[in-house]
């Protein structure tokens, strides 16, 4: 549960989508991190990379907007979740009491996450994780036969029952690419496709720059 002080950590957030359904299963609340030390190759996020960039989000507001939305969970993603563990495990607590699920996407092997050097509150995390899918993308090995992940190396951990279901499912899952334009004409793109596809179907790299969405799978 999220004590009174743990409400009060702040999050660096680089963005948010209130609902989707192209980040994990069901409808989701996506949450992307702003800072990762990972820096692999061919990462669709740079953006996501510096710790200057994004807001400062208290986890108390966080956990306001993740409860407004219609959601079954909340999806962590980045950057890197696990480089801030200790609040982010605040979060997934709080709302695992509502009754909702936590998926977290992470760079890192599990054994990183468990052994000796482990980010700070990397436990608390895994604790709060339904479905954690880890490793580092790596661009020349990419998976085209699993959702939401960008490689073949990286895994999916099914940490509680929440989503074992899945475990023998997870190719006949398709994986989704969600659009979406402001009024100001602003593009945002999340989901996963590959460079190539999201070429064709939006005909300006500048604008698949401007994407928060992931290869952090
Ligand atoms: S793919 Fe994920 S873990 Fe790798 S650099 Fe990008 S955000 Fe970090």
């Amino acid at each position: 549960m999220t004590t009174e002080s743990s409400a009060d950590f702040t999050v660096r957030v680089g963005a948010t989508v209130s609902s989707t359904v192209a980040e994990g299963p069901g409808t989701r609340f996506a949450l992307w991190v702003q800072g990762c030390s990972l820096q692999c190759p061919g990462c669709f996020n740079p953006h996501l990379w510096g710790t200057k960039g994004g807001t400062d989000r208290r986890v108390a507001d966080l956990v306001d907007d993740v409860s407004a939305a219609d959601v079954d969970g909340i999806t962590l993603l980045g950057g890197e979740p696990f480089e801030q563990a200790v609040a982010l495990a605040a979060l997934a607590d709080a709302v695992r009491a509502r009754g909702l699920s936590v998926m977290t996407f992470t760079g890192y092997d599990l054994p990183e996450l468990t052994g000796a050097g482990a980010p700070t509150g990397s436990a608390e995390l895994l604790a709060a994780t339904d479905l954690l899918v880890t490793g580092r993308y790596e661009r020349e090995r990419p998976d085209h036969r699993r959702p939401w992940v960008g490689s073949t190396n990286q895994r999916f951990e099914f940490l509680t029952d929440r989503y074992r279901h899945l475990e023998q499912k997870l190719r006949a899952i398709g994986d989704r690419l969600e659009i979406r334009v402001d009024a100001t004409g602003a593009v945002m793109v999340n989901g996963w496709s590959s460079m190539e596809s999201l070429e064709m179907l939006l005909d300006d790299p500048a604008l698949i720059l401007r994407r928060p969405g992931r290869n952090s799978r």
